[in-house]
């Protein structure tokens, strides 16, 4: 038999994942745990080389992922959150407005708690070291179903099944294709899945720096006129002095479009001076940068997260503001509803039907939606600088500081915890 045939019969498997970041990664390892058939194609390359991953993990990423409670019990359940080399957990969050009119806290700013004792919001985590956790406990779990540096390119539909095939030539044939491949996903394209979006027209830029005060493992976040500045915790380095401990950080500066391209064009020195005045002298003066990127923002959702025998997840579906530091978090949650919904069905003999993909469309799709216009509204409300939307944002602020019983509802959201407590993946606190 020649290669060429080889790769042209077509294999029989469960599920066809395509994209392996976190959110098709976790995906890929849940179903795994329950000993369904999966094939993941991931474009991404291995990182896992180990001189490759020395370097990787030599500077600090542009950006962090700050993970809720949820996301972290997941990761721990599939044993990628031990293989992580550097976090930084955090305590609390403070978010005030630079018009001096209100102040917002969240969790424990103390700081008067032992380690042992504090209750935390979660850990801010640099993507190229979760990618590299991932990549190791993918390969040895899933071993040849694992298919990285691999691309689509193309999904048909026939009366009971997808025909999945690799621009590389192999072929599957599956009852189910989840769409994992990220805010770009040619999974939704073929499949003819319209989606809405709204184009801020505003930029982030990021980038990690020294502070001359420590974090405290205080994430901090101020609404300037132009819209938010991200102060968020990173993790020690191995190559840091004892001076710099806890003192770096990784920034989320949303801007205009324009003004992001000029800040980001500035020398380091300009940049520190800028950062260090814009975030009021927090944290005192920014003293060192390294790693920057600039990245343009839109919220989008698909129209429908599933058709039949297809589901789309994690950025595919939906892509929310970086205000709130939820995307992946959301994206994580679409994984353990969906599992969960195809592995009680399977119990009863029933596999990607459509009801079972209707199900995880209703629970997912709603919160989704809220928690991307609810952060549209706040960025248009935060840069506005009409008398009276200044009043209503600081009077707003205050009123919230004010009720604490609604603050522990947002941080409740916050954490993931709801979404999944209906589930097997349930997160005890
Ligand atoms: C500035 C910024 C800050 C952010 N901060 C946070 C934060 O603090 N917390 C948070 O939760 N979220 C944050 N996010 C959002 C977060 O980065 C995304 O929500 C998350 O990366 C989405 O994960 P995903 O796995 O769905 O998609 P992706 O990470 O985009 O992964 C998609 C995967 O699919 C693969 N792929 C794509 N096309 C194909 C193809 N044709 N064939 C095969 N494979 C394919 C890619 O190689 C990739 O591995 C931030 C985003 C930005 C821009």
């Amino acid at each position: 038999m020649t290669i060429a045939t080889i790769q042209n019969t077509p294999q029989n498997v469960e599920v066809v994942i395509v994209g392996g970041g976190l959110v098709g990664g976790l995906c890929a390892l849940l179903l795994a745990e329950a000993g369904v058939k999966i094939t993941v194609i991931d474009a991404a390359p291995p990182l896992t080389d180990e001189a490759r991953a020395k370097g990787l993990l030599a500077k600090r990423d542009a950006r962090v992922w700050a993970l809720s409670p949820a996301s972290l019990s997941l990761l721990e359940r599939v044993g990628v959150w031990s293989r992580v080399v550097r976090h930084a957990p955090y305590q609390g969050m403070q978010v005030w407005s630079r018009d001096g009119r209100g102040v917002l806290d969240f969790g424990d700013l103390e700081q008067a708690h032992s380690d042992q004792e504090k209750i935390l919001l979660g850990s801010m985590v640099e993507p190229s070291v979760l990618s590299l956790a991932l990549q190791q406990v993918m390969q040895e779990q899933l071993g040849a179903s694992y298919l990285q540096s691999k691309r689509l390119k193309n999904i048909e539909r026939f009366s009971e099944h997808w025909s999945v095939t690799l621009e590389s030539g192999e072929s599957y044939q599956t009852p189910l294709v989840i769409g994992a491949d990220g805010a770009g996903s040619m999974v939704r394209e073929l499949a003819a899945i319209q989606v809405e979006q709204l184009d801020y027209k505003q930029m982030a830029l990021t980038c990690a720096i020294r502070t001359e005060k420590p974090h405290g493992g205080i994430a901090r976040q101020v609404f300037l006129p132009s819209g938010p500045l991200a102060f968020l915790p990173l993790a020690n380095h191995e190559n840091q002095t004892s001076a710099e401990h806890d003192c770096w950080q990784s920034v989320v500066w949303t801007l205009p479009a324009v003004q992001a391209q000029d800040l980001s064009d500035l020398d380091d020195t300009a940049l520190m001076a800028a950062l260090s005045h814009a975030s009021g002298y927090v944290l005192g003066q920014v003293t060192a940068i390294q790693s920057r990127g600039v990245f343009p923002l839109k919220a989008q959702q698909a129209k429908q997260y599933c058709v039949d025998g297809l589901a789309l997840i994690g950025d595919a579906a939906h892509v929310i503001h970086p205000m709130a530091g939820q995307g992946v978090n959301l994206g994580c949650l679409d994984a353990a509803v969906l599992i969960d919904a195809l592995l009680h069905d399977r119990a009863r003999g029933l596999w990607a039907n459509r009801q079972t993909l209707k199900r995880f469309e209703r629970e997912r799709k709603l919160p989704n939606s809220v928690m991307m216009h609810g952060l549209s509204v706040l960025g248009w409300l935060q840069s506005s600088d009409q008398q009276w939307i200044m009043w209503l944002r600081g009077e707003g602020m205050q009123a919230l500081a004010q009720l604490d019983g609604l603050r522990r509802v947002i941080g409740e959201q916050a954490s993931g915890r709801s979404a999944v407590k209906s589930t097997r993946y349930r997160v005890m606190s």
